[in-house]
């Protein structure tokens, strides 16, 4: 499906991946359609470019001094994201981090100022600025006492035009002016995910203390997303009737209104998990983990997932069984893996419990005990775990030791486990349909286990030939290599 969201790598320097996510086309229609001549166009469209480019490469470069490497730079529809190996944490240096991109932006607007200076040779470098600022909101030349020789001259859009003899250079100075201005400016909003809530919530963070500051940012960021909101509707969609005017500040108010929120969350999170509340712990543990703050990052996963685990969270304690049983974050222990296993299944935590009775099917870590791996498998069926159900409704569909063969009971149960989108069960209701266990009432059932099982991967295409021959050996018939769901599908 399409997305904006996909990011298209263009080139790496020194291990950080600059790139784009498709969303940020969508500016450069915008300005296509706001703007004056193709020429001047393209030239928007290239120093807008630019500009966030600048504006990214100082948090980059602020990241490294002090001590976090910068994994990768994407500019988006809202500027753009520069992602660090460690997470930006509430902390002195995310100030200086967050702080880098507006100010890389304001100092070149004073760069343009001395630049315009130069140019014409007249004037000083503040009557410039207020010229740039001036024209900017299209206020009348009149008010701002400029250098003899500037005054004259028309002042429109950002877009017009300046007789003087360095004309075209000029222009091209007002552009970069303007374009930096207002990335500087913007970015310093005190909401997320602009820079300026991450600088406020660092200042307020030092007299509030981390978490009521982050609930402070959150507020103050909603209350933005509402003016601008409530500016959008009065003065683009009422006054002005510009519609793709409306949308876009729309989409920012969203963005500002979505991001402040979700920022909050995460730094309540880590808040918490340093205070040592268990579930706060797990948490961070699962966003390391799954690298949403940076780099995905196994090793300090563990260490929360342990602290966790220590706390009695009974979903760390599950977690720190995986890890010790596939060795990721931490040595593969047989023994540790059995141990923070048994703990959770005693919690009644679905996962664990199904866990637990995979390591006493396969003797991992104890005795194999196929009495007990059954009891446990029932028990995380019960209580919800797909791997549970998946587990039980293989015994129900050919019979097994502990239960008498129940086709309905086996299909009921993997479309349970379906339902939570545990793949196994998609392949083993594929194979009863194909062997004929389970009669389909039309093929679309088929079609849409096959495309999961496709979609899934080459380990779900490998465990389907597996589980196919064991479904060959149990029926005992020489059936033909070709899946027979075809021929049943067209019947
Ligand atoms: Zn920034």
């Amino acid at each position: 499906m399409f997305s904006f969201d996909k990011k298209i790598p263009l080139f790496t320097i020194r291990g950080t991946t600059i790139g784009i996510y498709r969303s940020f086309f969508l500016i450069v229609l915008l300005t296509w359609y706001w703007g004056g001549p193709w020429l001047e166009r393209c030239l928007f469209s290239f120093l807008l470019l630019a500009s966030i480019l600048v504006h990214e490469i100082a948090h980059a470069l602020a990241g490294a001094l002090v001590g976090n490497r910068p994994r990768a730079i994407t500019l988006s529809f809202f500027g753009g994201v520069t992602e660090f190996q460690a997470p930006i944490l509430p902390n002195g240096r995310s100030l200086f981090i967050a702080f880098a991109g507006p100010l890389s932006n304001i100092l070149l607007v004073l760069c343009t100022a001395v630049g315009a200076k130069a140019l014409c040779g007249n004037g000083d470098v503040c009557s410039w600025l207020k010229y740039f600022v001036y024209d900017f909101f299209d206020w009348e030349m009149t008010k701002v006492s400029l250098p003899v020789g500037v005054n004259v001259w028309h002042c429109g859009s950002a877009f017009v035009g300046i007789p003087c003899e360095a004309w075209d250079s000029l222009r091209l100075v007002k552009l970069v002016a303007f374009l930096n201005g207002v990335l500087g400016v913007f970015n310093l909003f005190p909401a997320f995910p602009l820079d300026g809530g991450r600088i406020f919530r660092g200042l307020a963070g030092s007299v509030l203390g981390g978490k009521r500051a982050a609930f402070v940012t959150m507020v103050v960021g909603r209350i933005l997303a509402v003016a601008l909101a409530c500016w959008c509707v009065g003065h683009d969609l009422i006054l002005e009737h510009e519609i793709l005017d409306f949308a876009v500040g729309c989409i920012v108010a969203w963005a500002i209104w979505l991001g402040s929120y979700g920022e909050y969350v995460r730094t309540k999170v880590f808040v918490d998990a340093e205070a040592g509340d268990p579930e706060a712990e797990y948490n961070v543990g699962c966003l390391y983990q799954e690298g949403i703050l940076g780099a995905k990052d196994m090793d300090t996963a563990v260490k929360w997932f342990e602290r966790a685990a220590e706390h009695g969270s009974a979903s760390a304690q599950f977690e720190m069984a995986q890890a010790y049983e596939y060795g990721d974050g931490v040595e593969p222990d047989k023994d540790l893996a059995f141990a923070y296993a048994t703990k959770a299944a005693e919690q009644k935590d679905p996962s664990a419990l199904a866990l637990l009775g995979a390591f006493y099917e396969d003797g991992f870590g104890c005795d194999p005990d196929d009495e007990r791996a059954f009891a446990l498998y029932r028990e995380a069926a019960e209580l919800g775990s797909a791997r549970g159900q998946y587990e039980v409704a293989c015994r129900y569909a050919f019979g097994s030791e502990e239960v008498e063969r129940d086709v309905g009971k086996a299909k009921q149960l993997l479309e349970e486990a379906w339902a939570q989108e545990y793949v196994p069960a998609a392949i083993e209701l594929h194979l009863m349909y194909e062997f004929g266990l389970l009669v389909a009432d039309d093929g679309n059932v088929l079609r849409e286990y096959r495309k999961a099982i496709e979609n899934a991967g080459p380990n779900a295409a490998d465990l389907l030939e597996r589980r196919r021959i064991r479904y060959k050996c149990h029926l005992s018939i020489e059936l033909p290599d070709a899946p027979s769901a075809e021929t049943k599908e067209t019947e």
